[in-house]
C-alpha cells in the first residue's frame, strides 16, 4: 500500500497528545526489536530513527498516515510508544515507563489497535508476556508481530512462531521482516481493518 506519513509530536506528556479524532495504532516493543525499522518500512520512508545502541526514548511519536495528500483529514495516527527491556532485570514494564504510558493505553479513546512487537529470533520473554498481560487487561485489539523472519529459514519460522504463541499465550502471531517486506501486506490489511471499525 503507498501512504502518505508525516512526523507530527514527540509527546513527553498527554496535553501533547493530538486531539483524539481519528483512530490509533499503537507500536510497543523492547528496545531493539525493530520497531523503527518496521514503522520505517510499513511508511516506506526513514522517519522512525533506528538505532544502533538501545536508545532510551521517553516520549510518544505522532505520525499522521493518509492514502492521499490531498485529503484534509488524515486517515489514522500511528503512535510510536518507547521501548522497554533496558534493565537486565526489571519488576515491572511501568517501572521503565513514563508514568503516562499506562494511562494512555487504558483511556485513549481512540486507541483502535496495539502492535506488539517481539523477535521473532530470540525465545518469548517475560517483559513482552507481562506487557502482553497487560495490554489483554485493558481489553484492547492486539496483535503480535514477529519481527526480523528474514533471519529465520522456513522451518525455523515454524518454530520460532510456535514458542512464541505458547510463551505469550496468544493464538495469532504474524512474522514480518523489514528487510525483505515479508508480512507487511498482512499488518497493513490488520492495520486497515482495525482502524475501519
Ligand atoms: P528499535 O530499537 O526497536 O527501534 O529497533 P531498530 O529498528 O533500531 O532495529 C534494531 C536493529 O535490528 C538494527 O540493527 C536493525 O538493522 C535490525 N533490524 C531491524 N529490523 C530488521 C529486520 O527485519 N531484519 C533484520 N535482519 N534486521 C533488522
Amino acid at each position: 500500500m503507498r501512504v502518505h506519513s508525516q512526523f507530527l509530536i514527540s509527546a513527553h506528556s498527554p496535553e501533547q497528545f493530538p486531539a483524539p479524532a481519528i483512530p490509533e495504532i499503537a507500536f510497543l516493543g523492547r528496545s531493539n526489536v525493530g520497531k523503527s525499522s518496521l514503522l520505517n518500512a510499513l511508511l516506506g520512508s526513514k522517519q522512525a530513527k533506528v538505532s544502533s545502541t538501545p536508545g532510551r526514548t521517553r516520549s510518544i511519536n505522532f505520525f499522521s498516515i493518509t492514502d492521499s495528500p490531498q485529503r484534509q483529514q488524515p486517515q489514522m495516527y500511528f503512535a510510536d510508544l518507547p521501548g522497554y527491556g533496558y534493565a537486565k532485570i526489571s519488576k515491572s514494564i511501568s517501572a521503565e515507563w513514563p508514568k503516562f504510558i499506562e494511562p494512555y493505553l487504558h483511556e485513549r479513546p481512540t486507541l483502535a489497535l496495539c502492535l506488539c512487537l517481539v523477535d521473532s529470533n530470540i525465545p518469548p520473554q517475560p517483559s513482552d508476556a507481562q506487557l502482553i498481560d497487560f495490554l489483554k487487561s485493558t481489553g484492547r485489539p492486539l496483535i503480535v508481530v514477529a519481527t526480523k523472519a528474514d533471519k529465520l529459514s522456513g522451518n525455523g519460522r515454524t518454530k520460532a512462531q510456535i514458542a512464541l504463541q505458547r510463551g505469550l499465550d496468544v493464538e495469532q502471531l504474524l512474522l514480518c521482516s523489514a528487510k525483505t517486506g515479508a508480512g507487511l501486506k498482512e499488518l497493513w490489511a490488520a492495520i486497515q481493518s482495525a482502524a475501519a471499525e
